[in-house]
């Protein structure tokens, strides 16, 4: 049996294990999925460890960057967002490794409002890993434009310039989320409005931008990445908005790193009711 895992710091919330064990026991394949709880100095240890005894592994914060410098390969895509979720271990312990995070939030935008990305506008609120990871993806989907809002603005520029520099017709601007008046302008022409801040998870977090810019008449659909029904969700509902929360992207991104590891066919329904922590 081949072992499979996710590490983290901290992990003990991860969903993975019920997800990624309810695919692995659709097949017949046992439960061989568990979470490792991995601190940053102990990366290099748990490396040397999964090359011997593990089959593949994901990572979550805060290992999807610091990750890289231990592949024997990767993606080009994962590297130039220098953000990697999947890592497949070869049976001579060599790593390879990508990201499924921009094929989660394609799935999850697809299935949660029905609308295609191809030609579309799409306004990220916040610049960080997960920016980084589903950005590249979604313009190789053929977005149109993505806007990118982020506290510090430096670190949207820097993305803005790596994913100019890889999608020539792409249009691609930067603001501060407390930038009213460009927020305004562009929800009048954003079709996908992605929440990617870390805010949201705690019931003391501030909004990641001003609630009221989100009016009833505007065409565009709310994503948060959280996973938790968030105040952003709430306020998008009461404008009369679509809005979806993070669970659909959880459940993506991991269906296509068991693909990856395995080969076999992602039993979706199975997968989201092991996430849900029930029985398929
Ligand atoms: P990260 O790299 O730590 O980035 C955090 C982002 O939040 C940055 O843009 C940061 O802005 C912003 N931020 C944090 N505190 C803030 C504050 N007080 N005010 C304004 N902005 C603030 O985290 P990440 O890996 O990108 O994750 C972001 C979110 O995506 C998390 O909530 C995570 O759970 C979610 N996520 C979900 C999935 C899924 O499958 N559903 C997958 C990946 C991530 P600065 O740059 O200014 O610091």
């Amino acid at each position: 049996m081949r072992n499979y895992a996710v590490i983290g710091d901290p992990v003990g919330h991860s969903r993975s294990p019920g997800m990624q064990n309810a695919a692995f026991e659709f097949h017949h394949l046992g439960s061989p999925y568990r979470k490792i709880h991995v601190r940053p100095e102990e990366l290099g240890e748990f490396v040397e460890t999964a090359r011997r005894e593990l089959a593949g592994f994901n990572c979550t914060v805060p290992h999807k960057a610091a990750i890289i410098p231990y592949l024997d390969a990767a993606d080009p895509k994962a590297l130039a967002a220098s953000s990697v979720n999947t890592v497949t271990v070869g049976t001579d312990g060599r790593l390879t490794g990508t990201s499924t995070d921009g094929y989660g939030l394609e799935k999850a935008l697809e299935e949660s409002f029905g609308r295609k990305l191809a030609g579309s506008a799409v306004c990220f609120i916040g610049c960080g890993g997960a920016a980084h990871a589903t950005s590249f993806h979604l313009a190789e989907c053929g977005v149109k434009s993505i806007r990118l809002a982020n506290r510090t603005l430096e670190k949207a520029e820097e993305l803005a310039e790596k994913l100019r520099a890889a999608n020539p017709g792409l249009a691609v601007e930067t603001a501060r989320p407390d930038d009213r008046g460009t927020l305004e302008r562009w929800f009048a022409d954003t079709d996908f409005l992605i929440q990617a801040t870390s805010l949201g998870l705690r019931e003391t977090d501030p909004a990641p931008f001003d609630l009221e810019l989100l009016r009833a008449g505007l065409k565009l659909a709310v994503f948060d990445t959280i996973y938790l029904d968030t105040p952003l969700l709430k306020r998008a509902r009461e404008a009369g908005l679509p809005a979806a929360g993070g669970a659909a992207m959880l459940l993506y991104q991991g269906a296509k790193s068991f693909e990856i590891w395995t080969g076999l066919p992602a039993p979706i329904e199975a997968m989201r009711a092991g996430m849900e922590g029930k029985q398929a």
